[in-house]
């Protein structure tokens, strides 16, 4: 029996690299770069006006001033400001030379070509210089950042319309059993409607991979081994079900079968026992159990980190953070444990974890409740107060309801 730890050490020892693909900025929400950005120019170019006013020679201010010209943004100055001068200027429009300072429309009054300035400003005052929000030649984004918005906009604003980012794997995902049939289609006597298919592709999307569905597939040899050959156009192979030690467990048998070295592993973690794992080729196979809160733990701990890496994500791995216990818990000593527990914000901002549900590796309500797993160690009998929870879902952080108030008020 391996700890997680050591199964997934083994896991990430071997994970094939992945390619990178060229994409428009408008599809590359999410995705993780890879290449390097280096500011091509100066950010703003040239300088420019921060505010509407008048482009003003500071030590002119505060007195009464000549006004030259017009410069609305998208224009540029055709006159340099002199001693008594001044050029009406719009916020994003170049400074003229000769200028070193606006003064905000606010703080003049002006009539015909003449302008009152009745404040002083320093040189420099709501000029924003060139090369000031990024110099040329500085690295702005370095390969594995997630772009996001923010990302998005510096990337937009260096003039770039395209992106090198990794591409993402392509995840097969095949259930196994005679009794799993797909929603929509009408059950016989002893089926079930397969949770797992859903639930895996939500997780790979999740992830950042793309899921490939290939259906549910009976006890059968011959079937399972068409369906790992078509599994094998994808980068990442993922089985559910058929890896226990029951009479129509076939999967390890087939893979066998067809020259894939695979592993048949039992990890000490509850749930999700049965892991088998192996390679056709660079492209890694993963069996997991049939039960449908196991195959998505098993997924979580041992598939993402794999499809996290193969995108080029510097980390990997779910974040663990120090969660306060709604209510002390208790068990039995055993195996470490992941408890779904549901996450929320409790006071002075703390996090909240409060047990999810039934705990039974077949109950999926708990599942669709929570939001993390409380990492419970083996001879753990009864926890309470700060715990430590690994998180897989941020949405309940997301919104702050109609209560909403912002302490700084309208200032
Ligand atoms: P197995 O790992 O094949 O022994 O299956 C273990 C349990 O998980 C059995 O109760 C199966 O009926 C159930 N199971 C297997 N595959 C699925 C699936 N795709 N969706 C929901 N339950 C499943
Ligand atoms: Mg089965």
């Amino acid at each position: 029996m391996f700890s997680v730890e050591e199964a997934l050490e083994r896991v990430l020892r071997r994970v094939p690299a992945n390619a990178t693909e060229r994409v428009p900025l408008a599809l590359a929400q999410g995705r993780v770069l890879a290449e390097t950005i280096v500011a091509g120019c100066d950010l703003p170019p040239w300088a420019g006006s921060a505010m509407d006013g008048f482009a003003v020679r500071s030590a002119d201010v505060p007195g009464d001033l000549t006004v030259i010209e017009t410069v609305a943004a998208g224009k540029v100055p055709s006159r340099v400001v002199g001693p008594g001068e001044a050029t009406r200027i719009m916020t994003g429009a170049p400074v003229p030379a000769g200028a070193d300072a606006v003064v905000m429309v606010e703080d003049t009054s002006s009539v015909g070509d003449r302008v009152t300035v009745r404040v002083s400003v320093g040189p420099g005052q709501h000029v924003r210089p060139a090369g000031s929000e990024i110099a040329a030649g500085r690295t702005v984004l370095t390969a594995g950042v997630v772009l996001g918005f923010g990302a998005l906009g510096v990337l937009a604003a260096l003039g770039r319309a395209t992106v090198v980012v990794y591409v993402r794997p392509r995840v097969g995902l095949l259930s196994t059993g005679d009794e799993v049939v797909e929603p929509g289609l009408p059950l016989g006597p002893g089926q079930i409607w397969s949770s797992n298919l859903h639930a895996l592709a939500g997780l790979c999307r999740d992830a950042g991979a793309e899921p490939v569905y290939l259906g549910n597939v009976a006890d059968d040899p011959a079937a399972l081994g068409a369906a790992f050959s078509r599994a094998m156009r994808c980068d990442i192979v993922v089985s559910t079900g058929g890896v226990s030690v029951g009479d129509f467990d076939h999967v390890k048998g087939v893979l066998t079968d067809m020259g894939v070295s695979i592993d048949f592993w039992r990890v000490a973690m509850k749930p999700g026992k049965p892991l088998a794992y192996g390679f056709i080729g660079e492209r890694p196979i993963f069996g997991l159990p049939g039960n449908p809160v196991s195959c998505m733990v098993n997924f979580l701990q041992f598939v993402r980190p794999v499809i996290r890496t193969m995108l080029g994500d510097p980390k990997p791995f779910l974040p663990v953070v120090s969660a306060v216990l709604a209510e002390p818990w208790t068990r039995r000593p055993g195996r470490p444990e992941l408890v779904r527990v549901a996450l929320s914000f409790g006071e002075g901002g703390r996090v909240v974890a409060s047990v999810a549900g039934v705990q039974g590796s077949a109950h999926l309500l708990g599942m669709a409740d929570a939001s993390g797993f409380l990492l419970v160690a083996g001879d753990t009998t009864q926890l309470s107060g700060e715990v430590p929870v690994q998180v897989f879902d941020w949405s309940w952080t997301a919104g702050a309801g109609p209560s909403y108030r912002w302490a700084g008020g309208a200032g």
